[in-house]
């Protein structure tokens, strides 16, 4: 634990607090906690008190307050997929991934080879994530070290909790985006030697995905899993009948899709397979069983046309699930955006879902699939103080809609709707405010 860059001051935070403590699609609305005059103490980055501000302590002596009056203050948004590298080509047309990744996106990612580049885009990408409330983050860099390097220290520097890694691929990409499974091995191992649990910061195995790893690039990476208890597999699954077509032809041996990475030992707790549309049952039941977790990128699939997740079918089988912006296949980093975009695909499967319940999926869903819930994505003591606050007033249309709003299930939707990052007044993170639009 690092408490490197958390302000020396104590903290006191006046709002209106909303969070989960459970799913509130199993447990209903008891799941969701709303305190309208709320406060959150903080000290050492940690949360000391939650609850009633009337009921609470006395903020300790020389406290920093921040009061947002009835602004709404939720735990900082959790993406479970994204490519940062990928800010540059958002919104790029394309008919369906396969394409897309030849004619943007490795292109886009050959440019991260010079070190000064990946400094200057991971300044920006920390920027923009930040403006929209997310503050733990499992993302993608590029092949090269020189990618995740620069993502660790940037997110080292901010205190952000970020799990990341270089990407592997050393088949089916351009040779300039290549590695091979022993240069892949000694490049992870020592970026995971550097950074794997310094600070907030932990490493992720990142095999592109089926297509782009040989036999022994994978079981390079079940090594690394074994040498490293703790850190993440993060990779894609199924997100696409094409890319689903080439991994049968690549591995007639793998019983199905899956089976191609667990094979190689790498369907685990702490795995995380985003997508994951085209699932058998089998493979259902082999994520249960194995206690992996998948993230769910709704406005990637929409985009891309890759398909519709069965998140009730995923809830069946009990396997955490988080959201994903998937930036830039999916087309927003906004997690209202990726909430509403959640909403639309639960509709079209006439498996409709609360807004509560994808506010749940944007915080403490999103830390569940990572097991991170003793950290972040819900208000506890002794949880890190990461917050956002949220104005459901920014527009004219939401102050007038907002208004009309009966209860918090509703107020929630409107925000889903209507949100994006204009209503994110302020980002805090391990209780320092790291982004504000006005002066409060
Ligand atoms: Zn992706």
């Amino acid at each position: 634990m690092s408490d490197k860059n958390s302000p020396s001051n104590p903290i006191a935070v006046y709002g209106s607090l909303l969070y989960f403590t459970a799913d509130p699609m199993t447990h209903g609305e008891k799941a969701c906690h709303h305190h309208s005059k709320g406060m959150l103490l903080i000290e050492n980055g940690r949360i000391t008190y939650v609850g009633s501000r009337s009921m609470g302590p006395k903020p300790p002596l020389g406290s920093t307050i921040f009061d947002y009056g009835e602004k709404l203050i939720l735990p900082g948004f959790v993406d479970t997929h994204l490519h940062p590298p990928q800010h540059g080509v958002i919104a790029s047309n394309s008919t369906e991934l396969l394409h897309w990744l030849d004619t943007y996106t490795f292109p886009e990612e050959a440019r991260f080879s010079d070190p000064a580049h990946c400094e200057k885009a991971a300044k920006a990408f920390f920027d923009e994530l930040l403006t929209h409330g997310t503050t733990t983050l499992l993302a993608m860099a590029t092949v090269h070290s020189s990618s995740a390097e620069a993502l660790f220290k940037e997110a080292h520097r901010r205190n952000i909790r970020l799990i990341t890694g270089k990407t592997l691929m050393d088949r089916n990409a351009p040779d300039y985006l290549t590695d091979t499974p022993q240069s892949a091995y000694d490049e992870s191992l020592s970026l995971i030697r550097k950074w794997h649990g310094k600070g907030r910061l932990a490493y992720g195995v990142t095999p592109r995905f089926a297509v782009s790893s040989t036999r022994e690039q994978l079981e390079a990476c079940g090594a690394l899993l074994q040498k490293s208890p703790g850190i993440y597999l993060h990779t894609h699954l199924s997100e696409n009948h094409q890319e689903i077509k080439t991994v049968k032809e690549l591995f007639p041996e793998a019983k199905d899709y899956l089976d191609v990475y667990d094979r190689y030992g790498l369907v685990k707790e702490r795995s995380i397979f985003a997508h994951a549309i085209h699932l058998s049952e089998p493979e259902f039941a082999r994520l249960k069983e194995s206690r992996a977790a998948i993230s769910f990128c709704p406005s990637s699939n929409l985009f891309l046309g890759s398909g519709l997740f069965r998140l009730k079918k995923a809830r069946e089988y009990d396997i955490p699930v988080g959201l994903g912006s998937d930036i830039g296949g999916g087309t927003s980093f906004s997690p209202f955006h990726t909430m509403a975009e959640g909403f639309k695909v639960c509709q079209l499967l006439k498996e409709p879902i609360s807004a509560m319940g994808t506010f749940y999926l944007a915080t403490l869903g999103g830390a569940i699939s990572l097991g991170l819930e003793k950290e972040v994505g819900t208000f506890a003591p002794g949880l890190e103080g990461d917050f956002v606050v949220i104005d459901p007033k920014t527009t004219p249309l939401s102050a007038m809609r907002t208004d009309r709003c009966k209860s918090i299930e509703e107020l929630l939707f409107v925000l889903m709707i209507l949100g994006d990052e204009r209503f994110v007044s302020a980002t805090h993170v391990m209780g320092e405010q790291v982004m504000t639009k006005r002066p409060f």
